[in-house]
């Protein structure tokens, strides 16, 4: 296989993963049923498939819906020079992922994309996509009833041609490479079966990021907090001086919450608070708040508000209790990273060598790397060129998802060094 066809597999592999229908759903996956929907092991079933079709035999599906296979080193590099290649099979459920129908608009020169009623893409409005005009790029989106699912099969197309590049030209040397492609990743849930005994390598990376040449070594550290309120009931008649309202005092915490501090006022490196959810009544409410920081010291300082707040308004509503359950979800994988610091070094360069320019940026999320790395795989997320993730507007530049296989290439490259 010749470099110059990465291009038209790339796109031929994407737009085959992305008609197949992989939404994964939380409400399953939350009491853990992984992978959360059947629909998932058709996608798993076809990557084991066509990874034997080019020559990966060891590729294998768990029973949890994980595809895993490696394949070896072709040169006396040592056997501690293994990498992980780690993407996700799953969509998100907040968009219909079912029939999607991939439009190519090829040498996309910027004019307005109608894909549906409403929905229509402007470069005018996204300097992103104008950036893709001028270069007169292959622009992938869907018919605009859907999602596209560039979230993550992108990831996983980049993956399966780089292997299917190096496994067809063994004159360049490679250090081992170990797949990894998991389900409900979407649902927070992507590692919680991961097969840790299969995997050898010490170093990971994640292809589920965004913009060319971004690559993300650093997230939030991620705690909920569910918080129940129990107030007095009472007859609403003779509630006079007795009763204390659970709704009022889960509305009065929530004010509390500085509206400065809200993902909708907050970008870069800030941090928040955020209540995704409430139900009660008089007697008892109940509310989730999600707290996010990238740093330890600011986490604590939102833990130690959220308590402060919880104890005023127990001082308000005398009789009424406010009980806290205050839950780690995950943490900042930039710690862990800098103590590797060859992880990044070797991707900087493998970006580089492919045509890149790297540049570091924070995810205002977590993702399958972030857990990887508090697993001991320290694993930093490459980009995929996927855009406007988790939305009808979604869209994939060609020659970006191009420079991410690209950048995988380089990197079983530099590991064979
Ligand atoms: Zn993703």
């Amino acid at each position: 296989m010749n470099i110059d066809l990465l291009r038209s597999k790339l796109k031929e592999r994407f737009c085959r993963y992305a008609q197949i229908w992989t939404t994964s759903d939380s409400s399953f996956a939350d009491k853990g049923t992984i992978p959360s929907t059947e629909c998932q092991f058709e996608l798993a079933k076809l990557l084991v498939e066509e990874l034997k079709n080019i020559g990966v035999n060891n590729a294998e599906l768990t029973p949890d819906g994980y595809v895993f296979a490696s394949i070896n080193a072709n040169c006396d590099c040592s056997i501690e020079n293994s990498v992980l290649f780690c993407a996700h099979m799953d969509t998100s459920e907040e968009v219909s992922g079912n029939n999607v129908n991939p439009q190519i608009h090829e040498n996309y020169d910027g004019t307005p994309i109608y894909l549906q009623d409403q929905v229509i893409l402007s470069a005018e409005q996204d300097s992103q996509l104008a950036a893709c005009a001028n270069v007169a790029d292959t622009i992938i989106t869907s018919d605009g009833t859907t999602l596209l699912g560039a979230d993550d099969k992108a990831g996983i197309a980049a993956i399966m041609t780089a292997i299917e590049y190096l496994l067809s030209n063994p004159e360049i040397p490679h250090c081992k490479i170990e797949l990894l492609f998991n389900p409900d990743e979407e649902t927070g849930h992507g590692m919680d079966k991961v097969p840790m005994d299969k995997i050898t390598s010490k170093i990971g990376y994640t292809v589920d990021g965004g913009d060319a040449s971004e690559i993300e070594a650093e997230c939030f550290n991620a705690y909920c907090v569910s918080v129940d309120f129990m107030g007095i009931a009472m007859h609403f008649g003779y509630a006079r001086g007795k009763m204390q309202n659970a709704v009022t005092m889960a509305s009065n915490f929530i004010q509390m919450l500085p509206r400065n501090e809200s993902p909708e006022t907050t970008d870069g490196y800030e941090g928040y608070y955020c209540v995704s959810n409430i139900t009660g009544n008089v007697e008892t409410t109940h509310i989730d708040v999600m707290l996010r920081d990238f740093t330890t010291d600011g986490m604590e300082r939102r833990i130690a508000a959220i308590k402060t707040f919880a104890q005023c308004i127990e001082n308000q509503f005398p009789g009424g209790k406010v009980i806290l359950n205050i839950r780690k979800q995950y943490s900042n994988m930039k710690e862990e990273i800098d103590r590797s610091p060859l992880v990044l070094e070797k991707l900087n360069q493998a970006v580089k060598n492919a045509g890149g320019n790297a540049k570091l940026s924070p995810i205002r999320g977590g993702t399958d790397g972030s857990r990887l790395t508090e697993m001991g795989i320290p694993t930093p997320n490459i980009f995929t060129g996927g855009h406007n993730f988790h939305s009808r507007r979604e869209w994939l530049s060609l020659n970006q998802l191009e420079l991410s296989c690209k950048t995988l290439i380089e990197l079983a490259k530099l590991y064979a060094k």
